[in-house]
């Protein structure tokens, strides 16, 4: 219906009862996306500043509904979480990254591992554990083939308790990373003991790092500090050669962003392992 006077303004506005079944419908739809069959995983690589080459894949849930068209996660996984489904759905993507990784060794990639995403659920789920050994085993990778990365804000939201999960999932070998760092307002008491191997410094601070901004300071002083730590540091974001070259400058290791790819479907994403010869 088209609007033909203020009189009809009411047609764009879905009516409360209409918005509140329309969430249903959203819901129950997100209940049997994996029964259906419905996610799949993106990959996008992180490339070692100094060669290039391509260390690891992180895996990027997608949602593919016949009529929602492509969700993207920042409008399913919270409600996912809040519905109580994280926890299955997080088993599928650790399982499916696994998988994936398996067969990108048996094509003769041996020097990449895969990163996953974890919610604040899962991180404090105990079956976590079993959940990644399992994973592990069915694929037969070792420990240090997955990492793990979770956000800055998630971790202090409860330190403690946080320090206690990381030390968990260390003990299984798994690389652990703080994704989002710079956007969860640590204190440097609780960065120094959270065992972690790697931060990813958020791409807020990538984005501005040539415009002559405090942010250039920023991510010098994240590089350090991580260096200082004895820690690795991922720049995200990285979408110009300029960004890349600052980065490079201030002894960033590993650097993901859409200047070296977008998140990539599968094929795709061995295409790119093939193009840059990682065998
Ligand atoms: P994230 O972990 O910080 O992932 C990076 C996001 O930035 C991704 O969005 C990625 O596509 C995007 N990105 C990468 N490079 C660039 C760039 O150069 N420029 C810009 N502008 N953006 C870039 P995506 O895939 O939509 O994921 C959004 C967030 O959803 C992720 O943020 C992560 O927190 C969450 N997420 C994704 N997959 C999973 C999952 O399997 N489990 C959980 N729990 N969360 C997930
Ligand atoms: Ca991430
Ligand atoms: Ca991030
Ligand atoms: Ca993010």
């Amino acid at each position: 219906a088209k609007s033909s006077g203020p009189g009809n303004l009411r047609v764009f506005h879905p009516s409360l009862k209409e918005s509140i079944q329309s969430r249903i419908d959203f819901e129950s739809a997100l209940k049997e996306a994996l029964e259906k069959k419905q996610f799949f995983l993106c990959y996008q690589p992180q490339v070692l500043a100094s060669d290039g080459r391509t260390v690891c894949l992180e895996a990027l849930i997608r949602w593919q509904h016949p009529t929602y068209g492509l969700v993207m996660p920042d409008r399913f996984i919270q409600l996912a979480e809040s519905m109580g489904l994280i926890a299955l759905i997080g088993a599928w993507v650790i399982d499916s990254a696994c998988e994936q990784l398996a067969r990108w060794r048996a094509m003769g990639f041996e020097e990449v591992r895969v990163a996953v995403n974890l919610s604040a659920q899962q991180l404090l789920d105990p079956d976590l554990e079993e959940t990644v050994t399992r994973a592990l085993e069915r694929s037969s990778l070792s420990g240090s083939d997955l990492e793990l990365e979770i956000t800055e804000s998630v971790l202090m939201q409860d330190p403690e308790r946080s320090i206690e999960r990381l030390s968990a999932l260390r003990k299984l070998g798994v690389r652990l990373s703080i994704d989002d760092f710079g956007t969860g307002y640590s204190s440097l008491g609780y960065l120094r003991v959270l065992p972690v191997h790697a931060f990813k410094l958020d791409r807020s601070f990538v984005r501005d790092i040539g415009n002559g901004g405090k942010d250039l300071e920023i991510c010098a002083t994240s590089i350090g500090l991580a260096k200082n730590l004895g820690l690795e540091i991922v720049a995200e974001g990285v979408e110009t050669e300029a960004q890349m070259q600052q980065l490079r400058t201030l002894g960033c290791h590993l650097l993901q962003g859409y200047f070296f790819a977008k998140p990539l479907i599968v094929e795709a994403a061995s295409h790119f392992l093939t193009s840059c010869s990682h065998k």
